[in-house]
């Protein structure tokens, strides 16, 4: 079957009023994106409620099947047949047409689902579907009809712009498109975590930032690559994300010679937090991400994440808080970062790591210790700040 159109539908709950035009701006924008890197001329139409990609020439199914699947607010994607003319002769025809060369011949059960949107067209939507039954029947001796479970879902929508023939329904990942919820910055480091807590906060609809603390020599050129790689997957989903990549070698070594070993990872996530807050603020961010998960490692432990937390007045979104790795694995798959993420590159916690870091770290102590720093802290991290690459990923 060829297709020349799909149609997209998404969740209507909560999107009333004002608010139903920013989703389905959002949503166009976002379909846009994941589209236009195929290669392939498309038309993504709004109307009376429904948003329907158009393909305009040749184009790869499954490539574009795929991309739509990968927009968040998207519930499914319904390869669609469009009809200009909505005589029931022509939807008859059509409809014979469509599900013979949908069977293929094969022996199949199927029930017709008609829509009357349209109410001046004549005929209860039980009567048209009935009488399409009888033709489909007489045309098709391969398809029989089943009421109650149908192998082949026919849907008939007869609606104002025109008439819709579908019988698949590919579920999309739901959530809300984004650019409807704000924006927030993603703590984006080469693990595995930090790519699947961005994709699930932007699949709320929250359009992402991301900040990379890298520490040259001590972190390679192929450990930003991969972080930027990163960002570029999040991108298929999140569209283009802008990447800020901040020199931390300084601040890093700096702490490293004034406090205590054991406390460095903790002092160290303190600095990359109220860093990460101050380009949030400076872009509009109204929150911040991070992958961390309960005990995962010793900087995880809530009293860790209580002295890490207290540097920052923007709200912190940690979604893995309380997955297993395994989980956070499987996401990793599923959203394709899994392969990226264990690429054998060290990131700048692994060089400065103490053997017994802190695992119940004394808010008190730890501000003591960061006193030792005050001498030149403040320049390093004014320093840290007007020296960063912004880096645009796309997908
Ligand atoms: P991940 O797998 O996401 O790297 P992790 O298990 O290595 O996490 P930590 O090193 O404790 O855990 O980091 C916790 C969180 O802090 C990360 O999920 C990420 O959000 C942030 N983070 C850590 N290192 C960096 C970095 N170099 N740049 C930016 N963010 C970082
Ligand atoms: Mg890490």
């Amino acid at each position: 079957m060829e297709y020349k159109s799909f149609l997209v539908k998404y969740g209507e709950i909560g999107v009333k009023g004002k608010n139903r035009y920013k989703f389905e701006d959002a949503l166009v924008r976002q379909l846009g994106f994941a589209l236009k890197k195929l290669d392939c001329e498309f038309n993504i139409v709004k109307e009376h409620g429904r948003i329907y990609v158009d393909m305009l020439g040749p184009y790869d199914y499954e490539d574009t099947v795929a991309a739509l699947q990968r927009v968040f607010g998207v519930v499914s994607i319904c390869p669609v047949i469009r009809l200009n003319d909505s005589a029931y002769e022509t939807i008859a025809d059509e409809s014979v047409r469509f599900l013979k060369e949908i069977s293929a011949g094969t022996e199949q059960s199927f029930k017709v689902f008609t829509r009357r949107i349209d109410k001046s067209y004549p005929g209860t939507s039980e009567e048209i579907s009935a009488s399409l039954g009888g033709v489909i029947l007489e045309a098709c001796p391969n398809l029989h009809v089943d009421v109650r479970n149908p192998e082949l879902k026919f849907n008939v929508e007869i609606r104002n712009e025109g008439v819709l023939l579908y019988a698949l329904s590919i579920p999309g990942p739901g959530g809300m498109p984004v650019g409807t919820a704000g924006k927030a910055m993603l703590l984006l480091s080469g693990g595995i975590d930090s790519p699947v807590a961005g994709y699930m906060i932007a699949k709320r609809g929250v359009y992402l930032e991301a900040t990379y603390f890298h520490a040259p020599p001590y972190t390679s050129e192929r450990a930003k690559q991969k972080v930027v790689d990163l960002a570029r997957i999040l991108a298929r989903y999140a569209g283009p994300v802008r990447l800020h990549i901040v020199n931390f070698t300084d601040i890093q070594l700096y702490i490293y010679e004034k406090c205590p070993r054991e406390e460095l990872t903790i002092i160290m996530r303190r600095y990359m937090m109220r860093i990460a807050e101050s380009i949030a603020k400076k872009n509009g961010a109204m929150a911040l991400i991070t992958g961390e998960s309960i005990g995962q490692v010793a900087s995880q432990t809530i009293p860790s994440l209580l002295s890490t937390n207290e540097v920052c007045t923007l709200p912190v979104f940690r979604p893995l808080i309380g997955f297993d790795k395994q989980e956070i694995i499987e996401r990793a798959e599923k959203m394709d970062s899994y392969e990226t993420s264990i690429l054998p590159y060290e990131d700048c916690c692994t060089i400065f790591v103490a053997k017994h870091p802190v695992t119940n770290p004394e808010l008190s102590r730890i501000k003591k210790s960061e006193e030792r720093l005050s001498e030149r802290i403040e320049e390093l991290v004014e320093t840290a700040l007007k020296t960063e690459e912004l880096v645009l990923c796309e997908a």
